[in-house]
């Protein structure tokens, strides 16, 4: 399952199956409601109010690259080594 950026701007990514690596599917995170194109999220999640794994895949990238800027902002990274 990798995750890859389609449009930063609007929220738009591509994670692709963890079964069938030629199949991708587009999560949209919307700052009220992220929303992904897998059956499983259409047919369960969506009426659940939950996030399927896509959804909680594309967030847990999120928060490595918010990581990353937070260390580039207090300048820790730079002075490394
Ligand atoms: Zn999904």
């Amino acid at each position: 399952m990798q995750v890859s950026i389609i449009n930063s701007d609007e929220g738009l990514f591509k994670v692709t199956s963890a079964k069938d690596e030629s199949k991708f599917y587009e999560v949209q995170l919307d700052p009220r409601v992220a929303t992904c194109t897998c059956p499983h999220f259409k047919l369960r999640c969506a009426r659940a109010g939950l996030e399927c794994k896509h959804i909680s895949q594309v967030r847990s990238i999120l928060v490595d690259v918010n990581n990353e800027n937070n260390c580039f902002d207090t300048g820790i990274c730079n002075n490394g080594g």
